[in-house]
């Protein structure tokens, strides 16, 4: 083994739970377990803990979470006034736990990723590196359409040229420096997975396959996913607006052309009358205006949005053995 660049390190895992009442108690234990084996063998410090961050549920998720608060000191429960969505529960746990600990480990409470890659990421934090994307090197778990349409966005967002890991969603390791880095960018319109390659630092990946939910169903409805990738879309670049331009300068020139065209016919006597390619121009154009206006209208949406600072999220309740005033701080701040 070479000698480690980092020290063992203090990990919390955050868990961001939403209606997660039938998978908790699984999680908590496979997770608890996990961190007893990893303090076992020195890989972490004995003080490492699990955060669980209950996003609004509507059903006894918190309850749950609270029982494990009380029963066992290495678990942590933090409360959002409401459902705020998977990416402001996380930034909230990312913001509670950061300041107690050296490294925090982000995952879903199905436990769809593989948690025998948690300890590989800790393995590349003693190495050296701050950030450990965990990537699915096989989804066929996934129903075909949850595949193609995940796989799809992937493609069409590093076509518009956003830098992000290819199926890597937000089981990540991050070092205290990489989660600081990420709570400086401020935005509403947060996109974590398209946020932590602009924070840099040394960054690696672990290979996993993805597994089945263990229990209840998914929380990502269609209606939520569309919501994200156009969060990621949105927040990471500007191409859409810049497509418009051109099929704007497509458009013109193509007019160009046809008005020459159209000329020639008159003055050679041709005029005919033109009846659908009238009508047909007048859709297709009109198709494409309100195309454009609709995507420039996303963009002032989330202008709009965004000059307003509105609060992320709002915590109801921190449960934590002795919450040090920079976690609260820090929480705050985020917030
Ligand atoms: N989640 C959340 N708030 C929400 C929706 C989801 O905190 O509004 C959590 C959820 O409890 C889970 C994670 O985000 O821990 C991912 O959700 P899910 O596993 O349902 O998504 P999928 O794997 O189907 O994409
Ligand atoms: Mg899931």
């Amino acid at each position: 083994m070479p000698a480690s660049l980092y020290p063992v390190p203090r990990l919390a895992i955050v868990v961001p739970c939403y209606n997660e009442e039938e998978v908790f108690t699984f999680c908590q234990q496979e997770l608890s377990a996990l961190l007893a084996s990893m303090v076992q063998d020195q890989k972490i410090k004995p003080d490492s803990f699990l955060l669980f961050v209950d996003d609004g549920s509507r059903d006894s998720t918190w309850a749950q979470i609270q029982t494990a608060c009380g029963a066992q000191p290495h678990v942590q429960g933090l409360k959002l006034s409401r459902n705020e969505g998977h990416q402001s529960a996380l930034l909230a746990g990312l913001a509670a736990a950061a300041p107690q600990a050296d490294a925090v480990v982000s995952i879903d409470a199905d436990l769809q990723d593989d948690i025998q890659a948690i300890p590989r990421m800790v393995s590349c934090y003693h190495a050296g590196y701050d950030v450990v994307y965990g990537v699915r090197e096989s989804r066929q778990t996934d129903t075909w359409f949850k595949r193609t349409s995940a796989e799809g966005f992937y493609r069409l967002m590093a076509a518009m040229g956003v830098q992000q890991v290819f199926n890597h969603a937000d089981f990540r390791l991050l070092s205290q420096r990489a989660v600081k880095g990420l709570l400086a960018y401020a935005e509403r319109n947060a996109y974590i997975r398209g946020l932590v390659p602009l924070v840099g630092f040394p960054s690696t990946q672990v290979g996993y396959a993805r597994g089945i939910r263990t229990a209840g169903e998914s929380k990502y409805p269609l209606r939520k996913m569309l919501a994200l990738a156009m969060e990621g879309i949105t927040s990471l670049t500007i191409t859409p607006l810049r497509l418009i331009t051109a099929l704007g300068l497509f458009i013109c020139a193509f007019s160009l052309v046809a008005a020459i065209y159209v000329l020639i016919r008159k003055f050679t006597g041709h005029t005919a009358a033109g009846w659908p390619s009238i009508i047909l121009s007048i859709f297709f154009m009109g198709g494409v205006q309100m195309l454009s206006l609709g995507i420039l209208g996303e963009y002032i949406g989330k202008i709009y949005l965004e000059t307003k600072k509105r609060p992320r999220f709002h915590v109801e309740s921190f449960l934590c053995q002795e919450a040090p005033d920079d976690a609260i701080a820090t929480l705050a701040k985020t917030e």
